[in-house]
């Protein structure tokens, strides 16, 4: 289950500061938008072993000072309605200003929790400056440096310490499916024409994050789960206009599902929105299918036949290219039930479980037709493997000097396990580790 916390606060504060060093930038993805005032970075913390995601709600490009500020003040709000809890960062060297004062007052009234987090608190001699900040009247203050990282380590120990020790899991263990894309693409006739208008609801299944409904549907005898999707749910809500929006409900319905089918335009074909959403899939080790619907806009020509086109698309989603793609037509009702089988496939594959002595025969074959290379003179012998407990699939290799096995080298094991056993559209993780 998912935990999401916002940054939110005025331009310069030093948001994505913070942003940066609680997600080492390594996990981060930018989603910018062309076109549109912001940029949303995304990431994942883990913190003594407990993960959540945080989002940056923004670095602006400056237009006019009233779009600007409204702006602002429209993240703040959905920050709040899709957060578990909101850091409301404000600058100590720069003191109270009129936008906090805004913010503040927005925040106060919201019944998610927000830490109040005063930065570029770099030393002590700054500390005493923060207590301005109790005038808020928003309990304690954070003191934090995002640049040397003072005060972090308390400010996270609050923040994971405020999630709620352990979200009911669903009862069923039946496939979660997340049905995502950008505005438009098709999904809620994909979801209609697939249990019709009229739904086919089997229960509903508490949310077990805030306002997420998971529903429990069957169609054409598959039992599934569809989570939280704009499909399902009803248009017109407040902020659905709004893309930033999209984004955190995507994120969260991403996180809570087994498999994303991820949906794209067929005319225009995968674009850097569509990136985003995949990767956030893959790195969420998440099951993926990608849906290229409105297939029926595509004039017959010989650039456009299939074959070209998943050619081109595994050249964008390289090197996780094992991701099974669909061309429907949900409006000629084409292969709509092709696309909830493979969804079904994808995750068995993803709980696809192999026995120890497997993966060891695997390994032998594997390693005696290609070793990991030796270096400075040194072989590697991997002594055996075994799948990891996990969710998904991941798989431990034991050696003597796991720290010489190469990305290459990596990528060779993964090829051979996708070869062997058939995890199709599911991200796999390998660890090579000390015997
Ligand atoms: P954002 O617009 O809120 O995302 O702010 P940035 O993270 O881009 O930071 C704005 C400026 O403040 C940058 O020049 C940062 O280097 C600086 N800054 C961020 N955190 C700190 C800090 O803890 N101490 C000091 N002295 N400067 C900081
Ligand atoms: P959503 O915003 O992703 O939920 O998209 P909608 O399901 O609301 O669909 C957006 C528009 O695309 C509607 O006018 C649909 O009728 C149309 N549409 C959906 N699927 C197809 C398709 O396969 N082919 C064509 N030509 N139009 C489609």
């Amino acid at each position: 289950m998912s935990n999401i916390i916002s940054i939110v606060g005025r331009p310069n504060v030093g948001k994505s500061t913070l942003f940066n060093r609680l997600t080492k930038s390594r996990h981060a993805i930018v989603d910018s938008t062309s076109g549109v005032t912001r940029d949303r970075h995304y990431g994942k913390v883990d913190w003594n072993g407990i993960e959540f995601s945080v989002i940056d709600t923004g670095g602006y490009v400056i237009g006019s000072d009233d779009i600007f500020e409204a702006e602002i003040r429209k993240q703040a709000e959905i920050a709040i309605a899709e957060s578990d809890l909101v850091v409301f960062m404000v600058d100590v060297m720069a003191g109270i200003t009129g936008m906090d004062q805004e913010l503040a007052q927005i925040l106060r009234r919201s019944r998610t929790k927000v830490l109040v987090v005063a930065n570029k608190v770099d030393n002590n001699d700054r500390l005493p400056q923060a207590s301005e900040f109790y005038s808020f009247g928003m309990g304690e203050i954070y003191s934090i440096s995002s640049i040397n990282g003072k005060g972090t380590g308390e400010l996270l120990d609050e923040i994971v310490s405020s999630f709620a020790p352990s979200k009911i899991e669903p009862p069923e263990d039946l496939p979660r499916f997340a049905v995502v894309g950008r505005p438009n693409v098709g999904k809620s006739s994909f979801v209609n024409a697939l249990i019709g208008e009229d739904r086919n609801i089997v229960t509903d299944i508490a949310g077990t994050t805030r306002d997420a409904i998971d529903t429990h549907y069957t169609a054409f005898g598959h039992d599934f789960i569809l989570v939280d999707t704009a499909g399902v749910r009803k248009k017109g809500k407040v902020h659905e206009d709004l893309e930033f929006y999209s984004v955190m409900r995507s994120i969260r319905a991403i996180e809570n599902c087994d498999v994303v089918i991820l949906l794209i335009e067929a005319l225009e074909g995968m674009n850097a929105q569509d990136m985003n959403i995949f990767h956030l899939a893959e790195r969420n080790s998440k099951g993926i299918v990608i849906l290229v619907n409105k297939w029926d806009t595509m004039e017959k020509k010989e650039t456009n036949t299939i074959k070209e086109f998943t050619k081109r698309l595994h050249e964008k989603i390289a090197p996780f290219t094992d991701v099974p793609v669909v061309f429907t037509s949900v409006l000629e009702k084409q292969r709509l039930l092709k696309a909830l089988e493979t969804a079904v496939d994808v995750n068995t594959n993803r709980r696809r479980r192999i026995s120890t002595s497997k993966i060891n025969q695997f390994m032998e074959k594997a390693i005696h037709a290609s070793p990991p290379p030796a270096i400075k003179g040194k072989y590697i012998k991997v002594k055996y493997a075994t799948q990891l407990p996990t969710h998904s699939p991941a798989f431990a290799f034991f050696c003597n000097l796991p720290q010489y096995v190469k990305e290459p080298y990596m990528r060779y094991i993964e090829n051979r396990l996708r070869e062997e056993f058939n995890f199709h559209g599911v991200p796999i993780k390998i660890f090579f580790r000390k015997k």
